[in-house]
């Protein structure tokens, strides 16, 4: 059984008794409308871990756009049954007012790598994401967290976070889970018609192709232009950004060099979809 906890105080009695019989607490922060991905998130915390919290919250603080918080797929009766279904511990899904109380006035900002790309498009998502996640380190008290490689930026912005201020959780990077055209899960999915699903796997398709070229030797440049001409031509309206970068710092490179990160975002009809690979 998956038990449903909303307050923080619950929790904190819960993750007490546990931590009196010695056991390790493993946490899978999500947004919820779980898909494969997340699963395999909390299949990796129930391997590596004696307990398992997976945290719902559709976080405000870190959605820029006031109308895409308001279209975020939401369905807690359908994912508490995946949980379930994988023996996950606790589902935590807190309301906002639990998360954010009266009064509510700080925030985790983390500069540098949160600087460029989803940050630069998306300003103040990382101040939201820093935030939310040292508050669902502090509520949770786990000693490892699993977050997915799906989202790059996101995972070296919580590494640093989790270093610089000397949280104690063990921060565990987790392999992007894809459809079999090659398409990364997210629960943004969900809104592709059906003739926009079957253009985004392009996305993926021109990432590899751009990876493969620069592998063999292809100045970066010509290889990313000629990867954001396919994903357009491919349909999408825009292409945000499409840069190779220092996998850890995130440091933009003119040539190849390891351990180095292809990152795009891309839109397609009014969906926003992000990928990266290594190169
Ligand atoms: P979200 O609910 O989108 O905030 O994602 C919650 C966690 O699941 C984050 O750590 C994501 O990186 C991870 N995640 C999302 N999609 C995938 C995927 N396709 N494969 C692996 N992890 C994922």
């Amino acid at each position: 059984m998956t038990e449903v906890i909303r307050s923080a105080e619950a929790l904190r009695e819960k993750v007490a008794g546990w931590k009196r019989s010695g056991a390790l607490v493993g946490v899978v922060p999500t947004m919820g409308a779980l898909h494969d991905g997340h699963l395999s998130l909390a299949r990796a915390a129930r391997s590596q871990s004696d307990r398992v919290i997976v945290t719902i919250f559709v976080n405000p603080m870190q959605f820029n756009n006031p109308e895409d918080l308001k279209k975020y797929p939401r369905d807690e009766a359908h994912d508490l049954a995946l949980l379930e279904a994988d023996g996950v511990d606790v589902l935590f899904a807190p309301g906002p007012d639990e998360v954010y109380p009266e009064g509510f006035a700080s925030k985790v900002s983390v500069t540098g790598v949160s600087g460029p790309m989803e940050g630069a498009h998306r300003p103040g998502h990382f101040d939201g994401v820093a935030t939310v996640v040292t508050k669902l380190f502090g509520m949770t008290q786990a000693g490892r967290a699993f977050f997915g490689e799906k989202d790059w930026q996101q995972l070296q912005v919580v590494r640093r976070l989790v270093r610089d201020l000397n949280i104690p959780v063990h921060v565990i990077g987790c392999p992007t889970k894809r459809e079999t055209d090659g398409l990364a899960m997210s629960s943004r999915n969900v809104r592709l018609s059906a003739a926009e699903r079957a253009i985004a796997p392009a996305l993926h398709r021109a990432m590899q192709d751009a990876a493969r070229a620069i592998r063999d030797g292809a100045p970066v440049k010509a290889a990313l232009d000629a990867a954001q001409g396919a994903i357009i031509r491919a349909g999408f309206a825009t292409v945000e950004y499409l840069d190779l970068r220092d996998a850890e710092t995130l440091e933009p490179l003119q040539d190849l060099r390891a351990p180095a990160r292809l990152l795009v975002a891309a839109v397609l009809g009014d969906v926003r979809l992000i990928d990266n690979i290594a190169v």
